[in-house]
């Protein structure tokens, strides 16, 4: 089954780097097939490390020209932030993201709007052509929202051992 993914993936890179005059490497392969893989819309450095457990022979400017042409070739997703940061996203089907203001990770978010919601904001209205719209909310994942709220680290601490379900006493004190 794995198999099976792996040869169509690398088919659909072939033909794709064909038809807008690329040629297929390895490497390339590599990194397509690292964000096919992964639902984390990472950054080129992130691809990076990922894909240099693979090839280890890989460079980081490799990588991001990969990244690129793959993009170029509709392969795969840029999303780029008002502080110059890029991530890349591999699922290029019509979805949205949820950004976490606090750790940066980014989420898919299913679904699209009736088309006559989008109709209604106009936005061709200044003879803008319009070919597609991307939504981004923004806010914090369970993790840092359950973080915000959370306990203070110190006060867990020193709660801790006190309702140990165990009811044993420390390992300080086995090891005494
Ligand atoms: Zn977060
Ligand atoms: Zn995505």
């Amino acid at each position: 089954m794995a198999r099976h993914h792996h040869i169509r993936s690398e088919q659909i890179l072939r033909e794709a780097l064909d038809a807008n005059g690329q040629r297929f490497t390895g490497q390339r392969a590599a990194v397509f097939r690292y964000l096919l893989a992964t639902d984390s819309h990472p950054t080129a450095d992130e691809v990076f490390v990922a894909v240099r457990s693979e090839v280890p022979v890989i460079s980081l400017a490799t990588v991001y020209k990969s990244l690129e042409t793959l993009v170029g070739c509709g392969l795969a997703i840029k999303l780029t932030y008002g502080d110059g940061s890029a991530r890349y996203d591999g699922r290029t089907d019509p979805h949205h993201h949820a950004r976490c203001l606090a750790c940066s990770r980014i989420f898919d978010v299913a679904g699209r709007l009736p088309a006559d919601e989008i109709r209604e904001l106009n936005p061709g209205s200044e003879g803008f052509q319009v070919t597609g719209y991307r939504l981004e909310f923004t806010g914090f994942c369970e993790e840092c929202h359950e973080a915000s709220l959370g306990t203070d680290p110190a006060t867990e601490c020193a709660t801790g051992p006190a309702t140990d379900p165990t009811g044993e006493p420390g390992a300080a004190a086995h090891s005494a």
